[in-house]
């Protein structure tokens, strides 16, 4: 995952009331059943040992369709069994998700025509750029450019970005982040300085694609997109992995890329228009997409190469509502091989990211099996290709094992904190789900406070395995560890994430270490234990709150069988 950088903030009780972007909407309804329950007998060693073998050079990284892979869910299925788990998948263990890799080369430039002009843009220090579908050769040939804002189709907020406009064959030039992101509160159709989903890149191609259009290019901007162009570079060249789609990605768009924001104040200027107005008129409800007059071609040269991988899924079976699941979700993968360091050590071992994760699973299974059967079912499941954008999660949710209209709602883990003890924990996306209120539940139990992220405009929420999940109605937790330390405050808590950041993060550097403190994740565990319990002894059913992005897809998804 990308990690979150927190400053400090005043830890706050977390309830939905005070998180909630409608305190109203969000504390009506019927109170939840939220049973009180003890605490789990969770298994230091357990961590310790997984943590460690996952982590190991014999495991390479855990890149995907690797040897790596092999052994690593090979180790996941006999710790899963020991830990006292039921195989998941219809008696079997693992669920295959086919990926498609998709590596471009032979970029041309690209070039920009019409009012009289031409240019001529570099592939890597002026644009890049990709192509969703399996072909060879990807040709976008004199595609008409429209200027299409933010590039949103939300009905339900009544705001369109495409209307009256056929992008059949077009390519829409699109703004990162959502209309109002520049607001300072989190008021706002878009939820004020909050991202959304419709501030994703991934969201806006999407779209793009659902209309039809040819290409779709992000103007990069720093701020609102929360990384510089050279995150851009390094993540959008190289192989790509995707999830395979069907008809080879028939109904994916031809290109999709970005382009730097000088290039993007060229190709309007030519155009005879300015970036700024036309940014400010796309934060109106009611703009319209603005033709250029201007066309855009490149060509690319793909090599595709097609291969599986394997989610990892284990279940403890409810003894009162067996059809009904509680959900925990880490990612095993990691980067395999990588730029080397300084040593020469070229393999991204990703011990805290996400083998503490991952190791978490296997500890929380076991202290869940020990406690005996729960009411509901209670699910462990490993997913494979979070790295490369969430894949197998995105699997599981699109074909999901156990139907999301019987699956209550869950939490994720990436990446424990192993920076000692600390008073808070870290709520990414508080206030949009009635699972805050188990949240605070299990919070009161452990003595422990919820800080909500303080940077709510880079969208962490739709950066890990919870959002393949939310995105299609099911309510999802992502809690973090604190960063108010018992020992030494917030001070401490930073300096730690910013060690983990700068000198460990997705790096050779990222190794399991004998000496850490296990005592803050170990508490950490404590929460995540009590907030599966509780769900799983519960007869409610949490919704995402009135008016949030996710609740419709959740209503509808209630009306499936045996729903919600
Ligand atoms: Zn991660």
């Amino acid at each position: 995952m990308i990690r979150t950088v927190l400053a400090a903030g005043a830890a706050l009780a977390l309830t939905a009331c005070s998180m909630g972007q409608d305190g109203a909407a969000s504390t009506a309804g019927a109170a939840l059943d939220i049973p009180q329950v003890a605490a789990g007998d969770l298994n230091i060693d357990t961590m310790k040992s997984v943590t460690e073998k996952l982590a190991s050079d014999e495991f390479e990284g855990r890149a995907p369709g690797t040897p790596g892979e092999d052994k690593t869910v090979a180790y996941l299925i006999e710790e899963f069994k020991q830990a006292g788990l039921e195989p998941g998948n219809n008696g079997s263990w693992t669920q295959t998700v086919p990926f498609v890799e998709i590596e471009g080369r032979d970029f041309s430039p690209l070039k920009i025509a019409g009012q009289g002009k031409e240019m001529s843009f570099a592939f890597g220090d002026d644009w890049v750029g990709v192509t969703y579908r399996e072909d060879e050769q990807t040709d976008l040939d004199n595609s008409e450019l429209v200027f299409v804002g933010y590039g949103i189709n939300a009905p339900e907020k009544g705001w369109n970005d495409y209307a009256g406009v056929d992008m059949k064959g077009k390519t829409a030039i699109i703004l990162v982040n959502d209309p109002d992101y520049e607001t300072e509160g989190l008021e706002g159709p878009f939820n004020g300085r909050a991202m959304t989903y419709y501030g994703r890149w991934t969201y806006k191609y999407e779209e793009a694609a659902r209309q039809g259009a040819a290409g779709a290019i992000i103007i990069h901007d720093t701020f609102p997109a929360a990384y510089g162009w050279n995150v851009v570079e390094s993540s959008w060249t190289g192989p790509q992995v995707y999830p395979e789609r069907k008809d080879g990605g028939a109904d994916q768009t031809l290109v999709n890329g970005w382009v730097q924001k000088p290039v993007a104040q060229k190709i309007l200027g030519a155009a005879g228009k300015d970036l700024a107005a036309l940014s400010a008129a796309a934060k109106k409800k009611g703009f319209k997409a603005v033709p250029l007059g201007l066309t855009a071609s490149t060509r690319f040269g793909n090599t595709v190469r097609k291969f599986d991988s394997q989610n990892v899924v284990g279940v403890l079976p409810g003894a009162e509502r067996p059809n009904e699941y509680v959900l925990y979700s880490a990612h095993w993968d990691h980067l395999g091989h990588c730029k080397p360091d300084a040593t020469g050590d070229d393999i991204c071992n990703g011990a805290v990211d996400n083998a503490t994760g991952t190791a978490a699973l296997v500890a929380l299974a076991e202290a869940h099996a020990k406690a005996g059967p729960a009411d509901r079912s209670l699910v462990f499941l490993a997913v494979t290709g979070e790295e490369s954008g969430l894949l197998g999660s995105d699997y599981y949710a699109a074909n999901p094992i156990f139907p999301l209209s019987q699956t209550v709602g869950g939490l994720n883990m990436d990446a424990l904190s192993l920076a000692g003890p600390a008073k808070d924990v870290t709520v990414v996306g508080g206030g949009k789900s009635r699972l805050d209120e188990f949240l605070d539940a299990a919070l009161k139990q452990e003595g422990r406070t919820a800080t909500p992220e303080s940077t709510p405009e880079k969208g962490y929420y739709y950066r890990s395995d919870h959002f393949s999940m939310a995105k299609r109605g099911l309510p999802m937790l992502y809690v973090d560890g604190g960063e108010d330390l018992v020992e030494g405050g917030t001070e401490a808590g930073q300096a730690y994430a910013k060690d983990y950041t700068e000198n460990r993060y997705h790096q050779p550097s990222d190794e399991y270490d004998p000496a850490w403190d296990w005592s803050g994740a170990l508490k950490d565990l404590s929460l995540y234990y009590r907030i599966g319990r509780m769900l799983a002894m519960s007869t409610s059913w949490p919704n995402w709150v009135e008016g949030d992005e996710f609740r419709a897809a959740r209503d509808k998804s209630c009306e499936g069988e045996g729903g919600c």
